[in-house]
C-alpha cells in the first residue's frame, strides 16, 4: 500500500488530523490495535477548552458539539466552607465546553473521512531518516502488510511504538504520589458547573457528561484496588469532601455505571519530530488531568501538524514541519506547567505545612482579579500556535 501519511493511532489525535489532512488533500491511512467499538466506547476526557471548540467548528465538526454538547462559563473552587466561582468568560472573554472524548470521537468517524484500519498487530517503523519511511503490521486476518508513505505520524498514545522510534530523546517526568478513583453515575449533576475541591482527606471533583450522566473523582493513594470502594463509601467520601450540606448544597447519589483508578503522571518527550516521524498527542506527552488538558492538547498538536506536513508534502515548504517541534512544545509546557499547579494546589499529601501554603494559594486565586484570571486563562485555553 502506498499513501502520503501513514497515521499510527485512531484515538482522537490520529482521527482529527487524518480529517485535517483529508480536507486540504493529503492522502492518509490510519492503523489501529484496538477495534472500533472499543475506540469508541473509551471513557475518557470531556472538557473542551475554547480554542478547540473554535477548531472542531472550523472544520465542519461542531454541529453536535453545539446542539448536545454544554457551555459553561467557568468552575467553582472550593475548600471546607468555601465555595466560589470563577467566571472565565467575564475573566477572559472565553469559556469551555462539556463535551465526552467519546462524542467527538464518534463525531469523527462520523465524518467518514479518515481511511483506518482496525485491530492491527506488530506495528514497525521504518527508514525515518529518508524521504520514504515506511510502517509494516499484519493485519486482523494474520497477513504480513506494509504501508509506503512520505511522512509518519505517532498518535498511538503514551504505550505506542511512535516514541520509541525518537533516537536520542529525552523525557521529563513527574510521578504524584496519589491517583483518581473515577466514576460514572446515572444521576442528573448537582451542579451547573464543574467543582474543584480541597479537603484535608484529598482532592474531589464534580464534573458531568449530560444532564443526566455525572462523572466524580476523588483522590485516593497509589495502587489502590477499586474493589475496596463500595458504592456507599464512594458517595461518602464524595459528600464529605464536595461539601453536601454546605450552605444548603446537597449532592445525590445514584447508580454507577463505570468505575477506574486512575494514575497521575507528568510526561514530556522531546523532540517530537525525528526525521519523517512526527509525534502528536499522548504519544508525545502526558498531563494529570486535573487541568483538563490532555484531548486539547492532542487537538492543538495535529492542528499545527496537518499545516506542517501540508506544507512539507504538496508546497516543497519544510519551514512549519522544522518549526513543529518546538511551537507544539511551547503550548505542551504551558498546559504542562498549569496541570501540575492545579494538581499540587488541589491534592492533599498529608504535610500541614503543604496544607496551609495550598490554602492560601487558593484564598488568593479567589479573591484577586488577577490570581482568578490566571487560572481562567489557562484552564480556558490560549489560542493554537501560541
Ligand atoms: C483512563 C484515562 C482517563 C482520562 N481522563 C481524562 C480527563 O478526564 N480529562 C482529560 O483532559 N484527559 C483525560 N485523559 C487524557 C486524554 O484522554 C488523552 O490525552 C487523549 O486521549 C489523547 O489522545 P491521543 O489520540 O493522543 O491518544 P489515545 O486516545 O491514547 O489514542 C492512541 C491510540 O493509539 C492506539 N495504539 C496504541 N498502540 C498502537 C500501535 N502499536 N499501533 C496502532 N495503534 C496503537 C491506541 O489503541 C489508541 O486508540 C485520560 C486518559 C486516560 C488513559
Amino acid at each position: 500500500m502506498r499513501t502520503e501519511v501513514v497515521i499510527i493511532g485512531a484515538g482522537p489525535a490520529g482521527l482529527l488530523l487524518a480529517h485535517l489532512l483529508h480536507r486540504a488533500g493529503v492522502a492518509a491511512i490510519v492503523l489501529e490495535t484496538r477495534s472500533q467499538e472499543y475506540v469508541a466506547a473509551r471513557i475518557r476526557a470531556g472538557i473542551l477548552e475554547s480554542s478547540s471548540v473554535a477548531l472542531l467548528e472550523s472544520v465542519g465538526l461542531g454541529a453536535r458539539l453545539r446542539a448536545e454538547g454544554h457551555e459553561h462559563r467557568g468552575i467553582y473552587l472550593q475548600w471546607p466552607g468555601q465555595r466560589h466561582h470563577l467566571d472565565f468568560v467575564d475573566l477572559t472573554g472565553r469559556s469551555v465546553w462539556v463535551y465526552g472524548q467519546t462524542e467527538v470521537q464518534k463525531d469523527l468517524v462520523a465524518a467518514g473521512t479518515a481511511e483506518v484500519i482496525y485491530e492491527v498487530t506488530g506495528v514497525r517503523l521504518h527508514d525515518l531518516d529518508g524521504e520514504r519511511p515506511s510502517v509494516t503490521f499484519t493485519d486482523r486476518d494474520g497477513a504480513p502488510r506494509r504501508v509506503d508513505a512520505a511522512a509518519v505520524a505517532g498518535c498511538d498514545g503514551s504505550f505506542g511504538p511512535s516514541r520509541q522510534a525518537v533516537p536520542a530523546a529525552r523525557t521529563f517526568e513527574r510521578t504524584y504520589p496519589y491517583s483518581w478513583l473515577g466514576i460514572l453515575a446515572d444521576v442528573a449533576p448537582s451542579t451547573d458547573e464543574l467543582i474543584y475541591a480541597w479537603h484535608p482527606e484529598g482532592f474531589a471533583l464534580h464534573s458531568m457528561r449530560s444532564p443526566s450522566v455525572s462523572r466524580l473523582y476523588l483522590q485516593v493513594p497509589n495502587d489502590t484496588d477499586v474493589r475496596a470502594w463500595s458504592d456507599d463509601r464512594i458517595w461518602d467520601a464524595l459528600s464529605r469532601r464536595l461539601g453536601h450540606g454546605q450552605d444548603g448544597w446537597t449532592l445525590t447519589p445514584g447508580p454507577i455505571t463505570d468505575r477506574s483508578v486512575l494514575p497521575m503522571r507528568s510526561h514530556v518527550h522531546t523532540p517530537m519530530r525525528h526525521g519523517r516521524l512526527f509525534l502528536a498527542g499522548d504519544a508525545a506527552h502526558i498531563v494529570p488531568p486535573t487541568g483538563a488538558k490532555g484531548l486539547n492538547l492532542a487537538i492543538a498538536d495535529v492542528t499545527l501538524l496537518a499545516r506542517a506536513l501540508t506544507a512539507l508534502l504538496h508546497e516543497k515548504n519544510p519551514a512549519p514541519a522544522d518549526a513543529y517541534s518546538d511551537d507544539a512544545l511551547r503550548r505542551v509546557w504551558r498546559c504542562t506547567h498549569f496541570s501540575w499547579w492545579m494538581t499540587t494546589m488541589l491534592h492533599t499529601s498529608g504535610d500541614p505545612f503543604d496544607a496551609e501554603l495550598q490554602l492560601s494559594q487558593l484564598r488568593w486565586v479567589a479573591s484577586s482579579r488577577a490570581g482568578a484570571a490566571g487560572l481562567a486563562e489557562n484552564y480556558a485555553g490560549l489560542p493554537i500556535g501560541l
